[in-house]
C-alpha cells in the first residue's frame, strides 16, 4: 500500500478501552456507546498469502478504513488529546520540551514541525468532509451556518495545532478547494456539493417518477417546478425548489435537467465549481516524489505562501526583517529562493552534482526554467523536482532553527 496518509496507520492504533472512555466523557448516553462499541470491536480480518485467505482472526484496536463512523471517533479522540496537552500546558508541574515552548510564543514561523503536519491533517479533513458528502448531504439540504462551522472547524484544524491560537490561513479555504492542477488540494467545497446534491431532488422532480414526487406535485402545482414559488412549503421543500437557482449559476436549465437519464451528483458539483485556470507549477508539487514534507513546503513556496519575515511583517509587529541566514537583506520568498548567498551556495552545487550548466537565478525565472525544461516523467525530470524541493525544504528548515537558536 503506498503511504500516502499518515491516518492509515493512525486509524489501527487507537485504543479500544481508551475510545469508550472518552466516549463516556462527552456524556454520549450509554447505550449509544454499547452500539459504537459492538461495531467496532467485531471486526475480524484476513489476509492473503500467495493467493490464498487465512483465517479471520479479531482485531485487537483500532477503527476500520472507509467506515463513516471512523473519521468521527478519530476526531473525538484527537481533540481530547489536545485539550490535554492544553490542560498539561497550565500545570505548574509540567515541563516542556524547549522546542516546543518556543513555538508557542513564536507562532507561525516553524514550518517543519508544524506544516509537515499539515499535510497529514489535509488527509484526515478529506476523510470527514468524504463522510459528510457521502452521507448527509445526499439526505439534507444543510444549513448555511452548519456548513460555516464545519468548514471553520476544519480550517482551524488544518493550520493550527493548538486550536486556542488562532493563526493566519496560509492557504486561503476556497482556494483549496480548487482542483490540484489549478493550485487546490481538491477538497470538498461541502456548499457547492450539497446544492449539487439537492439539486438531484428537484432533477428527480422534473423526471415526475417516484412517489414522494408525486405527492409535491400535488401538493404545491401541477405547472413545472423549476419556477415555482411555494412560500408555505416547508423548508426542507423550499430548499429543493431554490436549488433551480443555484443549478442556473452553473448554467443548467430546465430543459438539461429534463433531458438528463442521470443525474451525477459529482459532475453538477464539478460545473458548479467551474474550470479554474490550470497552474505552470503543478509538476513541481503533483508529479513529486519526494517526501511529504518537501512537496508541502514547495506547495507554499511555489504560492509565496511561507511565513516569511516580509509577511510576518502584515500580520503583526517586526522589529528585524533581515534574513536569518545572512543578516544583510530583508527576508522574502525571493530572497531565500535564492537569491541569498547562503541559498544560492546550496543550489549552485546542486545544479552541479545534476550537471546542469547554468547560474543560479531568481524564484521566478527558477519556476520559468523547470517548467521549460523538466517536462515529463523523465528519471532526470522527476530526479531535478525533487532535488529542487529536498534544497527548498532545507533551506526553510536551516532558517527555522537559526531562530530557535536566537
Ligand atoms: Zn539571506
Amino acid at each position: 500500500m503506498h503511504g500516502e496518509s499518515g491516518y492509515e496507520e493512525a486509524y489501527a492504533f487507537l485504543e479500544w478501552t481508551f475510545l469508550e472512555q472518552i466516549l463516556g466523557e462527552i456524556q454520549m448516553s450509554a447505550i449509544i456507546i454499547k452500539w459504537i462499541m459492538q461495531c467496532i470491536t467485531t471486526v475480524t480480518y484476513s489476509i492473503q498469502v500467495n493467493g490464498h485467505n487465512t483465517t479471520p482472526f479479531k482485531a485487537k484496536r483500532g477503527v476500520r478504513q472507509g467506515d463513516p463512523m471512523s473519521p468521527y471517533l478519530f476526531v473525538i479522540a484527537m481533540d481530547y488529546l489536545t485539550r490535554i496537552q492544553k490542560t498539561l500546558q497550565t500545570n505548574p508541574e509540567f515541563h516542556y520540551y524547549p522546542r516546543c515552548k518556543r513555538q508557542k510564543t513564536v507562532q507561525l514561523s516553524f514550518a517543519d514541525d508544524q506544516l509537515m503536519f499539515c499535510r497529514e491533517r489535509a488527509q484526515l479533513i478529506k476523510n470527514v468532509l468524504y463522510a459528510i458528502q457521502m452521507f448527509w448531504s445526499q439526505i439534507f439540504a444543510l444549513p448555511k451556518k452548519i456548513i460555516q462551522a464545519v468548514k471553520t472547524i476544519c480550517r482551524r484544524f488544518l493550520w493550527t495545532i493548538n486550536t486556542e491560537i488562532s493563526k493566519k490561513a496560509l492557504v486561503g479555504w476556497d482556494k483549496l478547494c480548487w482542483p490540484k492542477t489549478s493550485g487546490g488540494l481538491n477538497f470538498l467545497d461541502i456548499y457547492k456539493w450539497n446544492k449539487a446534491a439537492v439539486g438531484k431532488l428537484l432533477w428527480n422532480l422534473c423526471k415526475n417518477k417516484k412517489l414522494w414526487v408525486v405527492w409535491i406535485h400535488s401538493y404545491y402545482g401541477q405547472n413545472g417546478v423549476w419556477n415555482i414559488q411555494a412560500k408555505q412549503a416547508s423548508w426542507v421543500v423550499q430548499k429543493i425548489l431554490k436549488a433551480s437557482k443555484h443549478l442556473q449559476e452553473a448554467g443548467l436549465t430546465e430543459v438539461n435537467m429534463r433531458s438528463m437519464t442521470q443525474y451525477s451528483i459529482s459532475k453538477v458539483y464539478m460545473q458548479m465549481r467551474g474550470t479554474k485556470e490550470k497552474v505552470g507549477w503543478r509538476s513541481l508539487v503533483w508529479t513529486n516524489y519526494g517526501a511529504l514534507k518537501w512537496i508541502f513546503i514547495m506547495y507554499l513556496v511555489v504560492q509565496r505562501r511561507l511565513a516569511t519575515n516580509d509577511r510576518l511583517a502584515k500580520w503583526r509587529v517586526m522589529q528585524d526583517l533581515l534574513c536569518h541566514l545572512c543578516q544583510l537583506v530583508n527576508e522574502d520568498h525571493d530572497h531565500i529562493f535564492f537569491q541569498c548567498d547562503y541559498a544560492a551556495e546550496i543550489w549552485r552545487s546542486i545544479l552541479q552534482w545534476q550537471e546542469i550548466r547554468r547560474n543560479v537565478m531568481n524564484w521566478t525565472e527558477e519556476v520559468q526554467w523547470e517548467m521549460q525544461y523538466m517536462k515529463g516523467k523523465t528519471s532526470r525530470a522527476l530526479m531535478y523536482i525533487m532535488a529542487m524541493s529536498n534544497v527548498v525544504y532545507h533551506i526553510w528548515l536551516e532558517r527555522n532553527a537559526r531562530i530557535f537558536k536566537q
